[in-house]
């Protein structure tokens, strides 16, 4: 006989989604517990938000609030109403079975009644040494643009867009608000984008697009100076001065464990069959966060999702007549 432990709700994951979720769950007497993830490169506990500099569109912060600084408010007002938080991923699930299982990287298979998806989605990065480095001290390279290009640093200055899909168009278009010149660097003569967002790209006056070209260097050791550029057909290689550089070629979700387990998108997102619910195609587990949101990907959307995802595992626990004394108690005498 295996006993496992067993928990009312298990939160996966630790943005603001993750740990809105915890804090609602807890006020609500769900005694959750927050599987914070492990820090992994770019990946960190806390979610994309660890990689922010400046946060001023989070609202509640006049002054602005750094991404890092945020997340550990959220998480303290978490565990000042009992959340219990584990450094640990979750690595597998059994969502075929209730109550689901779950299996984190270093201890035991555990058990649970209902379950929050809250793992998030990471921007793609080049692979650049300098890039990674850059990007988590605030030296320059960000993967959004709608956060970071209003801050001073960007002003300016002639900024790099990388990428030639939707999101590259919009990061572009955004920051033309900031800088001096944006250059827009694509490794085709053609973009992905919608025709639409690359007419607006190609007739901004602020907008140059240099086709055919690769970033294979990031050049600066405090902060970015400049890009190395190669020309993908004739092989060309040339370093042009840059004060900031952002990425946009795409995103992942964090969803690898889920496959098998839960309906995804093409896109590898949770998909959600209920508009305005944040129920998944499993009853008992909910997703928030960018992990099923592949449109808006803003914290304050992702914290909002996290409260819808908490007050629905907290209607579906009840409306299931799930009693914690004897459902969750008595689970260290069961297989
Ligand atoms: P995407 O459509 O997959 O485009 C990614 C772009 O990045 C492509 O142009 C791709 O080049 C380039 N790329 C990928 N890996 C690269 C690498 N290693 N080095 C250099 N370039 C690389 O991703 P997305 O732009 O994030 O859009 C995702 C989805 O969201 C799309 O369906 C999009 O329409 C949607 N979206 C819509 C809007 C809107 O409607 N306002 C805004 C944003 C996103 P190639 O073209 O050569 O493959």
């Amino acid at each position: 006989m295996t006993e496992r432990k067993r928990e009312q709700l298990v939160i996966i994951g630790s943005g603001p989604a993750g740990w809105t979720a915890a804090l609602y769950a807890a006020r609500a007497n769900l005694s959750p517990v927050v599987y914070e993830g492990e820090p992994e490169g770019t990946m960190l506990p806390g979610g994309q938000l660890m990689i922010t500099t400046e946060v001023e569109n989070y609202p509640g912060f006049p002054a602005g609030v750094t991404g890092p600084e945020l997340m550990e408010k959220m998480r303290e007002q978490a565990l000042r109403f009992g959340v219990r938080a584990e450094m640990e991923n979750i690595v597998e699930v059994d969502f075929s079975v209730h109550p689901f299982r779950l299996k984190p990287n270093y201890s035991e298979e555990l058990e649970a009644l209902s379950v929050i998806v809250a793992t998030g989605a990471n921007a793609k990065w080049l692979g650049l040494p300098n890039e990674e480095r850059l990007a988590l001290q605030g030296g320059g390279v960000s993967a959004c643009a709608v956060c970071d290009a209003a801050l001073p640093h960007y002003r300016d200055r002639v900024l790099a867009v990388v990428g030639g899909g939707d999101t590259a168009m919009e990061e572009a278009l955004y920051t033309t608000k900031f800088a001096s010149e944006v250059l827009v660097i694509h490794r085709r003569d053609q973009f992905r984008a919608s025709p639409i967002m690359a007419e607006r790209v190609l007739a901004h006056p602020k907008i140059r697009v240099l086709w055919n070209s690769r970033v294979i260097e990031v050049l600066g050791h405090a902060e970015i100076e400049a890009i190395r550029i190669e020309d993908t057909v004739t092989g060309e290689v040339r370093d042009i001065p840059v004060g900031g550089m952002f990425v946009a070629i795409g995103h992942s979700p964090n969803t690898a464990f889920l496959r098998g387990q839960l309906d995804l998108t093409p896109g590898g997102y949770v998909r959600l069959p209920h508009p305005w619910r944040t129920a998944t195609s499993v009853e008992g587990v909910f997703a928030a966060g960018d992990v099923m949101d592949d449109y808006y990907r803003q914290a304050v959307t992702a914290a909002g999702t996290g409260c819808m995802a908490a007050l629905e595992a907290e209607r579906w626990l009840a409306h299931n007549d799930f009693d914690p004394a004897r459902d969750v108690a008595a689970a260290a005498s069961s297989t």
